[in-house]
């Protein structure tokens, strides 16, 4: 393919946005969208936030499905940049969502809110981008409030996540007193409450402002004039590669809400976040700017139309160039499939897509074909790509059909809503009982609705509570070990599992039977 194809892939970038709930991330979701011309209200994101909500809001999100599908992945120029930004559910009992919606980006920023710090969602979601070593850049919100001192909050970044910083720019004062941030890169002030035309103040070859000026009048300036030579002789260098395995993070400050430093964090950030890269694959890596097509389905949305059932795969691309109409081979299944219907996101609306492209997110009608993880290519090379982290679900349930007449759509409801990802299945060996595993509650409450409302089948659930969860090397057990306290089933694709009780089953498990070698597999990355 031809130059315009290289250049269309190098100009993607694919980012998702990852803090606490709070920090910020819909309020700068939405400045984003601003500036890149995709939304023409602010307010727009915050009306269909569809983050924070608690079962009952779920019915409410039923109504508004294809609206909440639309901001799943939005996507708008800028410059000569063609930016995706990748939603993630804010709700922590929808983290696995999130996981896998961070195997599909390639790059990430986290949001952090000045006065709290690190928080723990964050630092969740922030170790599964450092087990992909992606690209971390961090824009530190909420400055136009008192929050804590600049300084500490990067010695938190260093302690509590563990990764350097690099602060592209540094505040001068904050809260009542902000006044502006010290740009390290572009060389210049940028002031808080400046006019249009003295918005920037260049720096001079010392770094600082060149004569008189009101800024200068006040400690704030001298301080942070200070706090920049510390960060100049004892700080860490900036490196782009540091930046590019993700070991180093620029850090940004600025004010989402009243759009301040937004813009300047967006430009700098296109300049150094990656365009795609290449993915690891059953036959080595796949180069983006390769011909043949590829791509993976990192989600799965069902019943965006409740009348008709359907459902949306959501598929990365990771190489060459789709087309609609185009036919793909998906090696699970060794079966070809015709992609006639596809769809590409915008913030406002669903549009069809006819041409995507490396990088870019694309969503597939789907009938029940797909599955979270699968590869889909063309050409005569089949592979497949690295598997998607399987989470560890801590909660279970046993469940089956309230009515036995209504086996059937219990049983499809099941399959359909397993395919998804959000719950996982179990089966006890020998009874053949069904169990579901989720992360939080608000999945099997969500669950029973939709299994109640879309499938018809109302199901009883009996708590089992929280499990430990291993996985058994070689797959090989006795099945006589199942207990009480340490249940054996096996998961979707048939492989054992014990369901500990607690830690203390799990230890005492361990002494009894040596030979039994037990694994959990997010301790694998
Ligand atoms: P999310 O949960 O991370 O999506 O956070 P939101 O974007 O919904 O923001 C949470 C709250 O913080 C809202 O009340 C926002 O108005 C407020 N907020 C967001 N950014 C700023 C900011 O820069 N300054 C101040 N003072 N408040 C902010």
């Amino acid at each position: 393919m031809g130059n315009n194809f290289k250049n269309e892939v190098l100009s993607r970038r694919t980012f998702a946005i990852i803090s606490h709930p709070d920090a910020g991330k819909t309020t700068l979701t939405e400045k984003l969208l601003l500036f890149g011309g995709a939304i023409r209200d602010a307010g727009t994101v915050k009306a269909k936030k569809t983050g924070k909500f608690a079962t009952s809001d779920w019915m409410e999100i039923e109504k508004q499905r294809g609206i909440s599908v639309t901001s799943s992945v939005m996507q708008f120029k800028y410059n000569d940049f063609q930016v995706n930004i990748l939603d993630t559910p804010g709700h922590q009992d929808f983290s696995e969502d999130t996981y896998r919606t961070l195997m599909a980006v390639d790059s990430a920023v986290m949001i952090i809110d000045s006065a709290k710090g690190i928080e723990e969602q964050t630092i969740k979601l922030f170790k599964v981008c450092r087990m992909r070593g992606i690209p971390i850049f961090t824009f530190i919100n909420k400055l136009d409030r008192q929050g804590k001192a600049p300084l500490e909050l990067l010695a938190e970044l260093e302690e509590v996540l563990g990764i350097e910083s690099y602060p592209m720019n540094w505040p001068i004062g904050m809260g009542k007193e902000f006044l502006g941030i010290y740009d390290r890169y572009y060389n210049r002030v940028e002031q808080f409450r400046g006019n249009e035309e003295d918005r920037f103040i260049p720096l001079n070859e010392d770094g600082e402002i060149e004569g008189e000026h009101k800024l200068k009048t006040s400690g704030l300036y001298d301080q942070t004039i200070e706090e920049i030579m510390l960060l100049n002789e004892a700080g860490n260098e900036f490196s782009e590669k540091r930046v590019a395995n993700g070991t180093l993070t620029p850090v940004f400050f600025g004010s989402a809400l009243t759009t301040f430093g937004v813009q300047t964090f967006l430009e700098t950030y296109l300049q150094f976040a990656p365009a795609p890269k290449a993915r690891n694959s059953s036959i080595g890596e796949i180069d983006p700017l390769s011909d043949q097509f590829s791509g993976f389905v990192f989600k799965i949305q069902a019943n965006m139309n409740p009348a008709h059932r359907d459902r949306i795969a959501f598929v990365r691309i990771c190489s060459g160039k789709f087309e609609r109409g185009m036919t793909v081979n998906i090696p699970r299944l060794g079966k070809q499939l015709k992609l006639s219907q596809s769809t590409s996101f915008m913030a406002e609306e669903r549009s069809t897509v006819e041409e995507a492209v490396s990088g870019d997110i694309i969503g597939l009608y789907d009938t029940g074909t797909y599955q979270i993880g699968d590869t889909l290519t063309t050409g005569k090379n089949d592979f497949q790509f690295e598997k998607l982290p399987q989470f560890t679900p801590e909660l279970f349930v046993r469940v089956s059909a309230k009515n036995v007449m209504k086996q059937k759509s219990f049983y499809k409801g099941i399959q359909q809503l397993v395919q998804e990802g959000a719950i996982q299945l179990y089966k006890t060996v020998k009874t053949d009982e069904y169990l579901l595993g989720a992360v939080g509650q608000l999945q099997f409450e969500v669950f029973e609705h939709r299994m109640k409302n879309e499938y018809n089948a109302e199901v009883l659930m009996e708590h089992l509570g929280s499990k430990i969860t291993r996985w058994i090397e070689n797959d090989t057990v006795d099945e006589n070990l199942s207990s009480s306290r340490s249940l054996l089933v096996k998961d979707r694709y048939d492989h054992y599992v014990f369901l500990f009780e607690n830690d203390f089953a799990l230890r005492w498990f361990q002494d009894k039977n040596p030979n039994v070698k037990l694994y959990n597999p997010m301790d694998q990355h």
